[in-house]
């Protein structure tokens, strides 16, 4: 018996067939999308209950795709969040676009796991490519590069970049590649950690996989920093801090700085953080710049200040899966200490072992927690080149000036209020009418299904809607309606 007889691989042509079909189904939701509502008309349990309990045992072969169309619809679209929606403004955004769409189909199609140099080269090197044209777009330190420009003759590069699946990750390996470099330099004891009371939950969250945090709550190792009144870190407050736990023997492993806050967009002064640990004597603690949303916008040269002083810091990231078209898994990594990242992360066992391995040829599993990774750089190679670093400038320029449009609005209105300064594309206010009337409103538009937008609470301030303003597909229409909606 041959094994397509019992075994229903589905051959070349019938997958051109149903993936031709596949796209198209794709490209309808990307036309119909702008007249879904954003947000499900749905309960908890309203999907499970649509599935069967258990698997199908009988192969559904090629045969069995209509169902699974027609399930898709049934099932699956009504109970989306259209995160592509043009006005879904809630969160941050998670850019999908045409581009990349290819890339993770293409990524897909390869089947390539890129753990090491030789699991794929081109996995590999293109990724360092396409990161270092970052560095570059992105206007980073030229010690982020691969390849710097400005490398003595016969020097190994120091650094270089990764794409991590997400923010949380480069975070995390930014902390271990942190306590390495303690380690080395012969530090023990009570190690201390230190990020703004604003910062993302993901760095409570590594320090606590790290070991270094016992709980959430553990202050003793992890000192949460109040920040100013544009919700920035307070330099003097982290200098303090600093200054205390030196002078009581405690060991500054590790500062993490945001550039575009998740509550607010806030900036922390990168450089004069920089400034703090330098006239600390903290110059070898690791500063990491975590920019998963806003960084995509250092892209604009006029976006640049947020950005001031990354020159100092030992890692950077973005996520271009947030606000740069790439679809979620995309976060982008770089370091100028490759030897303490791979100090933390490197092992290898006689399985992996291998004649580029041997002779330095870079092994990305040494730069992630995971050992497996997939081709991601395709998706970013095919966004850059199909929108160039002048498309995807004018794409966030476009986002920044309707979120100055969407506050000028509101400003206009004297029952609202603006309560965070807008570093970007993020709008924060609320009714003057206090926390109540701000939730209210809120249910209430998220409720019609026309538009999506979510809360925060900011200290000194209470509830606020975020107006997040980067859906790839968002427009003044959408913004003016969206506006006309809230007031009403
Ligand atoms: N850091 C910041 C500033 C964020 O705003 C977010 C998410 O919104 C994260 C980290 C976490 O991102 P990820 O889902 O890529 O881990």
């Amino acid at each position: 018996m041959s094994d397509r007889a019992t075994v229903p691989h589905m051959t070349p042509d019938e997958f051109r067939v149903l993936g031709h079909r596949m796209v198209d189904a794709v490209a309808d939701y990307m036309s119909r999308v702008e007249s879904m509502p954003v947000l499900p008309a749905c309960k908890p349990g309203d999907v499970l209950r649509q599935l069967p309990s258990a698997a199908p045992h009988a192969p559904g072969g090629v045969a069995g795709w209509d169902a699974i169309f027609a399930d898709i619809e049934r099932v699956i679209l009504p109970a989306i969040t259209n995160w592509q929606s043009p006005h879904f403004y809630g969160f941050f955004p998670a850019n999908a676009s045409g581009p990349a769409i290819l890339g993770e189909l293409l990524a897909a199609g390869l089947g390539v796991q890129g753990m090491l140099w030789l699991t794929s080269p081109a996995c590999t090197e293109l990724e360092m490519r396409v990161l270092d044209w970052l560095v570059d777009a992105l206007d980073l330190p030229d010690a982020f590069r691969h390849e710097p420009r400005h490398l003595a003759p016969g020097a190994k590069p120091p650094g270089g970049g990764v794409i991590q699946s997400t923010a949380s990750d480069a975070t995390l390996v930014a902390l271990l590649a942190a306590r390495e470099r303690a380690r080395r330099d012969g530090k023990s004891g009570h190690l201390t950690l230190y990020t703004s009371t604003q910062s993302h939950s993901s760095v409570i969250k590594a320090a606590m996989i790290a070991g270094l945090a016992a709980n959430p709550e553990d202050r003793t190792h992890l000192r949460l920093i109040d920040t100013d009144h544009a919700f920035a870190m307070d330099v003097a407050k982290l200098e303090a801090a600093l200054r205390t736990d030196l002078a009581a023997g405690r060991t500054p492993v590790y500062v993490c700085a945001t550039i575009g806050t998740t509550s607010s967009t806030a900036v922390d002064p990168v450089d004069q953080i920089a400034g703090v640990l330098r006239r600390t004597g903290c110059e070898r603690t690791w500063l990491h710049v975590d920019a998963a949303h806003s960084g995509s916008a250092l892209i604009c040269p006029e976006f640049r200040s947020m950005s001031k002083g990354v020159e100092h810091a030992d890692s950077f990231c973005f996520n271009p899966h947030k606000w740069l078209l790439t679809n979620f898994d995309c976060d982008c990594f770089f370091t100028r200490d490759r030897a303490a990242l791979l100090g933390a992360l490197s092992i290898t066992p006689e399985y992996l072992r291998n004649s580029a391995t041997d002779t330095g040829a870079i092994d990305f599993r040494d730069w992630q927690v995971p050992l497996g990774r997939r081709f991601r750089a395709l998706k970013l190679w095919f966004v850059i080149r199909h929108y160039g670093v002048e498309g995807l400038r004018a794409y966030i320029r476009e986002h920044v000036r309707l979120a100055a449009l969407f506050e000028e609005l509101v400003r206009g209105d004297d029952r609202f209020e603006i309560v965070a300064p807008r570093s970007a594309n993020l709008v924060c206010f609320r009714l003057k009418a206090g926390d109540d009337a701000t939730r209210t409103l809120l249910e209430r538009v998220n409720a019609s299904g026309r538009l999506y937008m979510t809360h925060t609470v900011l200290p000194a301030v209470g509830y606020t809607i975020r107006m997040a303003i980067g859906s790839a597909t968002t427009q003044e229409q959408h913004v003016r309606a969206a506006w006309d909606l809230i007031r009403q």
